[in-house]
């Protein structure tokens, strides 16, 4: 077979083409927008955007605890923690001016301009919430109504009352503690939500696998649960695993729905219960992915024993422990 002669210029323009082909091929791939939940954006301390498929738009995440401290450390923890940091101070004027930022972006549209947020699909450019989570335990924060002031305000500032809701995810060891009671006022001004942790229905197991801080049990977070839900409307947030390759026992459940039994028939004010499973790398090697048919099967007698009150499963993906 006779080989073909390229003309020169033919030539150069595909080495050319193979050359930016191969630089280009040497950028890292660009990450799915809705599964990017980098917690850094900009120079932010605090503040990180992201694109959240359960809220159907934007989430912008608030992270008080940039030290990774938590009163709890459940074993199947996402963050790594491996490398221990000092305590660093929270600074409002600044969560406030990050919050204003991330508000302008999406607001003015500028924040679909960046490479990160280039393919969110139209639908989803809609600004959802301001939601509390990050590294650790928002409420450890002794001014932590002040950050959550600092939420309103900013929402406020941009008109966006109504439509921009402001949400609390926490593991619900301090609901009762005095900066989350007076976070609670604020919260329901602004028909906020909290979503609260709850893991277990047994002592002992709370203890396995929340191990929390000293003092702390489950009797008094199910108490609080109550009690913060009579002021707001909560969302249970629970994680369901198998540890050591076994499923939650039974017994487990029962007494988990009896928990939630009890906040309920003491006047506690349930929204929706969300079922997960692990979806991110976990702490302990000990905790794996609980299949989508055992979380199904779960959530059936949770759903049926405080109907009417929804509940949901978020599967997740078997994924190596933290290494
Ligand atoms: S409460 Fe949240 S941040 Fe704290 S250890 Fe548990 S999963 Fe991690």
């Amino acid at each position: 077979m006779v080989q073909q002669r390229m003309p020169a210029e033919e030539s150069n323009s595909k080495m050319a083409n193979e050359s930016n082909h191969l630089k280009k091929s040497k950028k890292p791939p660009r990450r799915d927008v809705v599964t990017d939940h980098r917690r850094q954006w900009r120079d932010c301390s605090y503040v990180y955007p992201v694109i959240s498929r359960r809220a159907g738009g934007l989430s912008i995440g608030v992270n008080l605890s940039i030290d990774k401290r938590c009163n709890f450390g459940c074993l199947y923890c996402q963050i790594d923690r491996r490398i221990e940091r000092p305590a660093m101070e929270v600074i409002i004027p600044q969560l406030r001016r990050e919050l204003d930022a991330a508000l302008t972006a999406a607001t003015t549209g500028s924040l679909w301009q960046e490479d990160r947020f280039a393919e969110t699909p139209a639908d989803m450019r809609r600004i959802n919430d301001i939601a509390f989570s990050g590294d650790g335990e928002p409420t450890r924060l002794e001014t932590f109504d002040l950050a959550v002031q600092a939420a309103a305000d900013a929402i406020h500032q941009h008109s966006l009352a109504g439509k921009v809701k402001i949400v609390v995810i926490t593991n619900s060891s301090l609901l009762v503690s005095p900066q989350m009671r007076r976070a609670l006022k604020i919260l329901n001004e602004m028909n906020g939500e909290i979503w609260a942790k709850l893991d277990a229905g047994t002592e002992d197991f709370f203890q396995q696998v929340n191990r929390p801080a000293a003092g702390l049990n489950l009797a008094n977070i199910c108490d609080g649960i109550r009690e913060a839900s009579t002021a707001c409307p909560l969302t249970i947030q629970t994680l369901f695993f198998r540890l050591d390759s076994q499923p939650p026992s039974r017994d487990e459940i029962n007494a988990y729905i009896d928990r939630l039994r009890h906040i309920i028939d003491t006047g506690g004010r349930i929204r929706l219960v969300q079922l997960h499973t692990i979806a991110r790398s976990p702490a302990s090697s000990q905790v794996s992915t609980l299949p989508d048919d055992q979380l199904d099967a779960i959530a059936e007698t949770v759903r049926q024993a405080i109907a009417p009150i929804p509940v949901k499963t978020y599967y997740g993906r078997n994924v190596p422990p933290q290494g």
